[in-house]
């Protein structure tokens, strides 16, 4: 599958989800300044001021409402993208927002999966391992699927599927592909799955690794991002017999919560790792624009977010952002700036 120069073609969907006011917001009596058409429409306005000529409109591809369920964000925005992958695209979901806005519970949700039945909560991820599975039973040819799973926080990537306490990994070029620039993670594990239950326990696993560390390190979750991968291989023939080679891949991604974008003012270590943070979150937002743009250079190798995704970003690829924002007076700053930059990629 032959990636077209970059630029060529931009693929780039962008959603909104907004979920319901939680318990917070409600005892601190914050209002709701977020409207949406419905569950399911294409227009977001905000309350800005006093009466509806300060309002804000924005509109995306597609705005979900807190009526919107699991269900319904997956059919919508995932679907279509599952068969794009299986069609030979690399393709990547990111859910960006604010911290608390619903990024994890719509890309994670409820993992639980009981004998083949997943909760009314699963999230993307569950969703579409099931529904990978469905379709390569169905289908007659020869494949096989593997899972990685990681974080990266302050530039660092760490292994969230090997047994090891801390597997840190490095990232490298790779050259042995002429003509396309991509990077290779070393050491990095990509598990074999057989069926969809293998890959959610994989994702079970790393989540609660992530967990257990992030109980030692206050801001770990909201200033990390994962990278979930799902990779589809199908047999080939080559000149020394027969090989499994990428033919599509899905990176589901987790985002650091938007808010450590504008904090880099801040004093001290933290500030060191809110800088670091930034780099990642704040390249992916120019390489989105230099996409956008049709720009020559796009700055991939500026981040370690962007190397690593940088075969799927761009070229013949597929990308969706899933904004994630919350309806309450009291994030509306944080709303809008997820907003801006959500509307930015389009
Ligand atoms: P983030 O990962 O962006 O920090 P979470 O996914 O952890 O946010 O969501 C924060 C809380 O809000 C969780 O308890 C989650 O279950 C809940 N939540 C988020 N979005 C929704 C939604 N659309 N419907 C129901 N609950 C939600
Ligand atoms: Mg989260």
């Amino acid at each position: 599958f032959d990636m077209g120069p970059p630029g060529v073609e931009t693929n780039i969907n962008v959603v909104v989800r907004c979920r319901g006011r939680n318990e917070r917001e409600v005892k601190e009596n914050s209002a709701v300044v977020v409207e949406t058409e419905g569950a399911k429409g294409k227009l977001v306005e905000l309350s800005m001021g006093p009466n509806a000529l300060s309002n804000k409109t924005y509109n995306f591809d597609r705005v979900f409402s807190p009526a919107a369920d699991q269900r319904m964000v997956y059919d919508e925005v995932v679907k279509p993208v599952l068969d794009e992958m299986l069609g030979g695209y690399n393709c990547t979901i990111f859910a960006y927002g604010q911290t608390g806005t619903g990024k994890t519970y719509t890309m994670s949700g409820d993992m639980t999966d009981t004998l083949g039945l997943l909760s009314d909560n699963a999230g993307i991820i569950p969703r579409v391992l099931h529904a990978l599975f469905k379709k390569l039973e169905a289908d007659e040819t020869d494949s096989l699927v593997k899972c990685s799973f990681i974080e990266l926080y302050n530039e660092e990537l760490r292994d969230l599927i090997s047994p090891e306490e801390n597997a840190k990994l490095k990232i490298f070029d790779d050259t042995s592909r002429k003509g396309h620039a991509t990077t290779v993670v070393q050491g990095m594990e990509e598990t074999h799955i057989m069926n969809a239950a293998q890959g959610i326990k994989l994702l079970q696993g790393g989540s609660l690794k992530r967990q257990v560390a992030a109980t030692k390190c206050n801001d770990l979750s909201s200033r990390s991002h994962t990278v979930f991968t799902i990779t589809v291989c199908v047999k080939q023939s080559a000149e020394d017999g027969e090989d499994y080679v990428s033919a599509g891949k899905l990176n589901l991604v987790d985002l650091a919560g938007s808010e450590n974008i504008q904090r880099s003012g801040a004093e001290n270590k933290r500030a060191a790792e809110a800088g670091l943070i930034n780099k990642s979150l704040l390249t992916l937002g120019r390489v989105i624009n230099a996409l956008v743009d049709r720009s020559s250079h796009i700055p991939y190798r500026e981040s370690k977010l962007t190397r690593l995704l940088q075969d799927s970003l761009g070229g013949r690829t597929k990308t969706c952002i899933i904004a994630t924002i919350s309806p309450a007076r009291s994030n509306l700053e944080e709303t809008i700036s997820t907003l801006d930059y959500a509307f930015r990629a389009k």
